[in-house]
């Protein structure tokens, strides 16, 4: 599972390879991570399901960059060395932007807790009254920092995005991100799949253009909910991961030490939910 190209970065998840001077191969490995830890037994096809329904993504989401006169990294998802066939993305290699481009639909998480602290994300103001799995009146813009290895990214003001990539940029960061959201969200509703919140990242090709960069609309860069058990006041259950997250908590496990081992049923059910939230998204079958 390792194709014959200079290694770049591994993340907890994906692995970055060199692929020429103007190109990188991005491939997602069956790891899965849960509170922060990189457990250590992997999810069958988890890799290839996220790549394909990145891929898939890009396609939904092309109509909305070119109204943006902007366009998406992907090279190619065929055009890979064969050991990492089906998991890796040829891309464009880009210069990357330092924010995190969040959008949020949903209350939840982080965006939670600040709101319970202060009533608003950064400088973004919400109305009252909202809970943990609330919907927003309209989709907010929240950008935060990329955080580096082992950090949180943290939310930032939007004049902190202005300073980073200038006034016309940060506006155009903006309304894009919200833009893709709207579209994800929409896609998503028609399959029964709340999308609450989720993360782009963008960069900038030799010629100044806007490009999305890295993996769009993942269970690992969104918040992904069942729609028919929506219920504002919890923690919703997560499409793909809760089975994961409620057998650890059963397990005892502090948080602190090393991850156990997974038992084979719940392997077994989160690869279901991994297929299955594909499938539903893009009303094609897995294998
Ligand atoms: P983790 O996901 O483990 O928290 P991470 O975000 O550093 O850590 P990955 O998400 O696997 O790990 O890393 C992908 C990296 O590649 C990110 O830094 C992302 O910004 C960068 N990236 C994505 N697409 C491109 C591109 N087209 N050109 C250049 N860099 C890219
Ligand atoms: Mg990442």
């Amino acid at each position: 599972m390792r194709p014959d190209l200079p290694l770049i970065a591994r993340g907890k998840v994906r692995e970055i390879y060199d692929a020429g001077p103007d190109r990188l191969l991005l491939v997602a490995s069956d790891r899965i991570s849960a509170y922060d830890f990189v457990l250590p037994t992997p999810i069958p096809d988890k890799g290839t399901v996220l790549t394909r329904l990145s891929v898939w993504w890009f396609e939904q989401l092309s109509p909305v960059l070119a109204s943006f006169d902007a366009s998406h990294h992907l090279v190619s998802a065929s055009d890979v060395p064969a050991s990492v066939a089906g998991r890796a993305m040829l891309v464009r290699r880009l210069e990357m932007l330092p924010v995190e481009c969040v959008a949020r639909g949903y209350l939840s998480g982080s965006g939670t807790k600040e709101y319970e602290r202060t009533g608003s994300i950064r400088d973004v103001a919400l109305p009252a009254g909202l809970v943990e799995g609330s919907r927003l009146p309209s989709p907010v813009f929240t950008p935060s920092t990329k955080a580096e290895v082992g950090e949180h990214d943290e939310a930032i003001d939007f004049a902190a995005v202005v300073d980073a990539v200038g006034a016309a940029r940060a506006e155009e960061l903006r309304e894009l991100t919200l833009a893709l959201y709207r579209r994800g969200a929409e896609i998503a509703a028609d399959a029964g799949i709340v999308l609450a919140d989720t993360k782009f990242e963008f960069g900038v090709d030799p010629d100044g253009g806007l490009v999305l960069g890295d993996e769009v609309l993942t269970p690992d860069s969104s918040r992904f909910w069942p729609a028919d058990t929506w219920s504002p006041g919890a923690v919703q259950p997560s499409y793909d991961k809760q089975f994961v997250r409620d057998w650890l908590t059963a397990s005892g496990w502090d948080r602190v030490s090393e991850p156990p081992e997974l038992p084979e049923d719940v392997v077994a059910a989160t690869r279901e939910r991994y297929v299955t939230a594909y499938e539903r998204l893009t009303g094609t079958s897995f294998v």
